[in-house]
């Protein structure tokens, strides 16, 4: 069984079909990654999955349970995690209160075990955990994101954009990161992302989403050695 079954699933804004029969699955373990550019599809297809928008037609499986048309709260609290574009952190909170926060479908002591797990990865938020997190940079707030989504204990991982607005160096940081969440806590992922150079290095399969539709699929490495992924995607002549 998948943990994400994903069948021709077509979600509208008003008259605009924005996916047109989108079908996708994510594995236990697993990184995939979604390729596209501006406009493809990729924002959509994370709330569509996240239940921040319901599709008109398809059907999204999580772990066996059909989860479409469900309300947000209710697959947050089966175990899906959303990391959203532009990171949505609580600025008048502290950091570690923002991570206390991700955790708010849980209760007990091992809580403080997971804020000390959180520290490990990303070591600046332990330094700055008493301050508020709008006073953090771009690249911090990506990295207490990213915390407070583990801070679930998520069965999937949906992360959107991780890389926008960060410098090549903080990006390249970043993903390290991720895939060592994912080698070392077995967090398995979903992955929007317009590098698509570091996109294809992090995960395991991927799928390039244009104009609504699934165009191509299949493992990083065949996907690195495609002509049109090079040429539209890696910037390769
Ligand atoms: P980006 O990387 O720019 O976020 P994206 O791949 O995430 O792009 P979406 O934001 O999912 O793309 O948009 C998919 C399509 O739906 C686009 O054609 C966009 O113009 C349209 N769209 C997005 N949001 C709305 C909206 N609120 N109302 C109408 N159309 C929308």
């Amino acid at each position: 069984m998948s943990v994400l079954d994903i069948r021709n699933v077509e979600t509208f804004y008003g008259a605009i079909m924005a996916l047109r029969g989108v079908s996708l699955t994510v594995e236990q373990g697993e990184i995939v990654t979604i390729l596209g550019a501006n406009g493809a599809g990729k924002t959509t297809l994370m709330k569509t999955i996240s239940g921040l928008m319901d599709p008109e037609k398809g059907s999204i499986d999580f772990n066996g349970v059909r989860i479409d048309g469900m309300e947000p709260d209710k697959i947050v609290a089966m175990g899906l995690a959303h990391v959203p574009e532009g990171r949505e952190v609580f600025p008048y909170l502290t950091i570690e209160e923002n991570l206390r926060m991700g955790a708010y479908t849980r209760r007990g002591a091992d809580i403080r075990d997971d804020i000390d797990m959180v520290y490990s990865y990303f070591p600046i938020l332990k330094e700055r955990r008493a301050q508020s997190a709008g006073f953090l940079s771009g690249g911090q707030q990506q990295m207490l994101a990213i915390g407070r989504g583990l801070m679930a204990r998520p069965k999937l991982m949906l992360l959107d954009e991780p890389s926008l607005g960060l410098s090549p160096l903080l990006t390249q940081e970043i993903f390290a990161i991720i895939k060592r969440l994912n080698t070392e806590q077995g967090v398995t992922m979903l992955l929007v992302e317009q590098n698509a150079n570091v996109a294809l290095h992090t995960a395991h399969k991927g799928y390039v989403l244009e104009m609504g539709r699934i165009v191509m699929a299949g493992s990083c490495e065949e996907l690195r050695a495609s002509d049109d992924i090079q040429e539209f995607y890696l910037g390769r002549q």
